[in-house]
């Protein structure tokens, strides 16, 4: 595509935290931005030109905001790809693609599209009932399996870990009887993710890996560069660069994987954006995440992706923000804060990183 032109428009469905960081590293290159979303005072919408306040399938909204934007993408992989399509067929240039988010946003499909590009995955099981659920236990390799909803499940959401087979109808009755996917238990060491890019004209570029640590399904921390053999890095990429071709996808991305013993790795989840665990890379990268999602889109070349130096990002969920005050005095480190007003537990605030020798 032919790179848009300086001041050009970038439209942007959803109107979280990463909204917000798309828009900012965005208007750095002299974009305008306008956010889509249901929320008034979105953490986006404080920071973008213009916002759209309207649910995600308001066709005419929809139409409304195509006509003033030159390119779209978004930062929620629960957009409906009815509404990408709908974009699509009004012409609008929408990038990645409605493939990419109706593959991402089923596991099922994510992980047979693993398969069928030569990355491996956990054993798992489609389920789309109570009696399908038991069948299926029965075939999982380990006695340990978790239950996750095919859609709309992230951040541990919609999970429940089996561990006997008379834990199989409390396990169904938790992820609300949805049709699901039943994972056999993966005994990782480690869990890293690869963020990568692509451009519309296919050209990769990858970040250094990150270690990522979860508390209750929730990211806690990244730390990048990873210390992590060089022949397992270049395996996470190839796994990326996999990904990247087969979804034929133009943006950022990240790929959640685990290291088994003997440093096997396995795909766990692809996220079809900008992810948590590429926040270090605003400060670990000339070019962090945010932008170069911004470039890729926008099809300017990509931007350099070595890390600077190591960092240490940290979330700040619910109550840990208003510690602000001790957080925005330490020394090397950059406080983000991400404009919400309530901070219930658990809720993603803002995050810090940390520059560490
Ligand atoms: P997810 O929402 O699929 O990213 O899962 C959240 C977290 O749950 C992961 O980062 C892992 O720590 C853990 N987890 C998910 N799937 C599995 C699995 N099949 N085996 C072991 N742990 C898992």
């Amino acid at each position: 595509m032919t790179p848009l032109s300086l001041g050009a428009t970038i439209g942007i469905l959803g109107d979280g935290q990463l909204g917000r960081m798309l828009s900012q590293a965005a208007s750095r290159l002299g974009f305008k931005v306008m956010s889509f979303g249901p929320d008034k005072q979105s953490p986006a919408a404080q920071v973008s030109m213009a916002s759209k306040i309207a649910a995600y399938s308001d066709e005419g909204a929809l139409a409304k905001f195509a006509e003033g934007c030159d390119v779209i993408t978004f930062e929620f992989e629960n957009v409906p790809a009815q509404s990408l399509d709908f974009l699509t067929a009004r012409g609008a240039v929408v990038a990645p693609s409605s493939r990419a988010l109706r593959i991402t946003q089923d596991r099922v499909l994510e992980k047979t599209f693993a398969r069928e590009v030569g990355v491996p995955t956990v054993d798992f099981f489609p389920v789309d009932d109570l009696a399908a659920l038991a069948e299926a236990y029965g075939r999982s390799p380990t006695p340990h399996a978790l239950l996750k909803t095919r859609r709309e499940g992230y951040d541990g959401k919609g999970q429940a870990w089996i561990r006997a087979a008379d834990g199989v109808a409390a396990a169904y009755d938790t992820v609300g009887g949805k049709p699901a996917i039943l994972e056999a238990r993966a005994d990782f060491v480690k869990e890293i993710s690869v963020v990568a890019a692509r451009g519309w004209d296919g050209q990769v570029k990858t970040f250094p890996i990150g270690e990522n640590h979860h508390v209750h399904g929730v990211l806690s921390t990244t730390l990048a560069p990873a210390p992590v053999p060089e022949a397992l890095q270049a395996r996470a990429r190839d796994i990326a660069r996999r990904v990247l071709e087969g979804l034929d996808y133009v943006g950022v991305l990240a790929v959640e994987l685990f290291v088994l013993p003997g440093d096997e790795l396995l795909l766990n989840e692809i996220a079809p954006r900008v992810h948590n665990s590429g926040h270090w890379t605003q400060d670990g990268c000339l070019c962090d995440q945010f932008e170069q999602h911004i470039r890729a889109v926008a099809g300017w070349p990509l931007g350099d992706t070595d890390a600077r130096c190591t960092v240490e990002m940290t979330n700040l969920l619910g109550p840990d923000i208003l510690d602000w005050p001790r957080l925005a005095a330490e020394p090397r480190s950059r406080l983000y804060v991400y404009g919400k007003d309530d901070p219930r537990p658990g809720r993603k605030m803002g995050h810090i990183n940390r520059i560490r020798d």
